[in-house]
């Protein structure tokens, strides 16, 4: 694969261009495209591009999009998908109105039309097993064999074809296939098979069909009665093609679509098939297709991921002909500057270091202001305890300090956001060496977090009251695979053994605790957080969306 340019010039692509040069020929009144997915498991990311482009375009130009479900294999296909497929698509910010629509609706007309294609001789009934089918299909380079059953009869063809509906064949027994060329260069026209066998019940349609039409065959036909113009599909489906037109230009369609091809996404450290996406849930290598490290709608949404980021980072990465793959680090940045716009401020202390102002009064509590978000005002400021007993983060603190470390360390006077000067006096530490508490002394004439006598210092850290703060399990995520370009076919060993890190002890403003709010919120200086749905009354459970900038991290150091 290779590393594409981005589009650089944003909304504008080879397939907008396409629809933008029909309809200034005249070609459609109304532009129609449809989604059309499998209901065989959740959405990604890359489904997210392929529903931009296909409802933004809607949006766009005059024109509707369809949601459409590609329910044509009742064995992989649950009712559970279609639902959550639904919700992914509001999620995102996208609305079919009345225009949903399911394959299975068209299982008549299609089959209709398979008996059509028999009549006009252009497809047969072939008792071949599946594997002599594979054999006989040929390679790229030598063409195929034709079945021995190729040339039946009209009326033995028909009669076949019906008992097959009829129920009267075991799984696998037959096929119908059409009748082009076992010669064809391209392999997907040597007499693609158009109906399987297949007992099983399906969501829709329960027991009425035991025959079950091909993607193939289904989708054009689809496409075709519901009057879409731009079939908008990915890549792999540019050798299909010309079948797609075969069977347009065959049967009595009610209108002629044509199928345009882009490349999918594809992002580092990530896996985008359905397929692989099915076994982690499955082989329960993650905990559920909600899992925040899955690359799912279900699974950013519950990580916090705003909807408006994904669809500024498909607007990025563009529309190409050309398979490529995005750095995920665009989707962070994407989804940092969402955040960093609408999410409020509030402190929270991953790995907690007790902390005791000896100089503070025992008992007194006193009420700070803290803003909620620094470029809104609208936002307003909130009130935050101070006392004696505080935590801060573990990290800040260092008993030997190197050189360019201008955080807490003994003797060293550092600022408390929105609070006072501090400096260490004492490290108490436990049997094994660890340090356990700092005794410290604050100066009363710093509050608000500034000295009258312009004195500075380097760093200003967060920090949480110890009576009113509130404890809360704290969740870290990392890439779920450790390689860039994770294996497909042996994913488990590209696992990151670090992709969930949990923090038990943290603590959070009691406000943030107490609130059962979704909305994502930024904990100063470590990142973006938002309650998840493991959270019990006693115990919150906060996920980190993503970290901060390094850069921005360091600003803050700065103070
Ligand atoms: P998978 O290959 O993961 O099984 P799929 O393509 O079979 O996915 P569908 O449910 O058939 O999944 O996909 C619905 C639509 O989404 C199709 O039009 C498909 O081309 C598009 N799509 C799927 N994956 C991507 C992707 N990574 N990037 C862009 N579009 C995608
Ligand atoms: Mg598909």
């Amino acid at each position: 694969m290779s590393t594409e340019p981005v589009a650089t010039e944003v909304g504008r692509d080879f397939i907008r261009d396409i629809i933008q040069a029909d309809l200034d020929q005249g070609k459609y009144q109304e532009i129609v495209t449809r989604f059309p997915p499998e209901p065989n498991g959740y959405l990604h990311i890359g489904h997210a591009k392929s529903i931009a482009l296909n409802f933004g375009i809607a949006q766009e130009f005059p024109g509707r999009c369809h949601l459409r479900f590609d329910d044509t294999n009742p064995v992989k296909e649950e009712q559970e998908y279609i639902d959550s497929i639904q919700a992914d698509v509001r999620w995102l910010g996208f609305d079919w109105g009345r225009n949903l629509f399911f394959a299975s609706d068209y299982f008549d007309r299609l089959y209709e039309w398979a008996e059509q294609l028999i009549r006009d001789g252009l497809a047969y009934v072939d008792d071949q097993t599946q594997e002599e089918i594979r054999l006989s299909r040929g390679t790229l380079t030598e063409p195929g064999k034709n079945s021995p059953f190729r040339d039946r009869s009209v009326d033995d063809n028909l009669d076949l074809f019906r008992r097959m509906k009829a129920g009267e064949f075991p799984n696998g027994a037959r096929v119908l296939r059409a009748k082009i060329d076992m010669s064809a260069g391209n392999i997907n026209l040597r007499d693609p098979v158009l109906y399987r066998i297949l007992h099983a019940h399906h969501p829709r349609t329960g027991d009425k069909w035991c025959i079950y039409p091909s993607y193939d065959y289904a989708h054009g036909q689809s496409d075709a009665i519901e009057g879409i113009t731009h079939s908008i599909c990915t890549l792999e489906f540019e050798d299909h093609r010309p079948l797609y037109d075969w069977f347009i230009e065959k049967l009595p369609v009610p209108s002629q679509p044509h199928q345009y091809e882009f490349a999918r996404l594809n992002l580092t450290y990530t896996l985008l098939s359905k397929r692989v996406l099915t076994q982690l849930v499955r082989e329960g290598h993650v905990a559920g297709w909600d899992d925040p490290r899955m690359p799912t709608m279900a699974g950013m949404r519950r990580r916090g991921v705003p909807p408006a980021a994904l669809r500024e980072f498909v607007k990025r990465i563009g529309v190409a002909k050309a398979n490529s793959v995005v750095d995920v680090g665009m989707l962070e940045f994407c989804i940092r500057e969402e955040l960093n716009r609408s999410a409020q401020r509030r402190m929270g202390v991953l790995r907690p270091l007790k902390v005791v102002i000896e100089n503070y009064p025992e008992g007194q509590v006193e009420e700070l202001e803290a803003i909620n978000h620094p470029d809104d005002a609208s936002a307003g400021t909130r009130k935050i305890t101070f006392g004696r007993e505080l935590y801060i983060e573990r990290d800040d603190f260092m008993e030997t300090p190197p050189k360019k470390f201008f955080r807490l360390s003994p003797g060293n006077e550092v600022r408390l956001r929105y609070a006072y000067f501090i400096k260490c006096t004492g490290v108490i530490k436990d049997d094994s060496g660890e340090v356990v508490e700092l005794r410290c002394t604050y100066d009363p004439a710093t509050k608000g977090g500034n000295a009258p006598d312009g004195r500075k210092v380097k760093a200003t850290m967060h920090w949480l009251s110890a009576a009113t703060s509130k404890p809360a399990e704290i969740r870290i995520y990392n890439q779920l695979f450790s390689n860039p370009s994770p294996d497909a076919s042996n994913f488990a060993a590209d696992l990151n053994p670090q992709s969930l890190e949990i923090l038990s002890d943290a603590r959070i403003e009691a406000s943030v605790a107490e609130s059962n709010s979704m909305e994502p919120m930024q904990f100063e200086r470590q990142g973006y957080f938002v309650r998840d749905k493991d959270s019990t009354p006693g115990k919150p459970v906060f996920s980190r969306t993503i970290g901060l900038r390094d850069t921005f991290a360091k600003e803050v150091a700065k103070g």
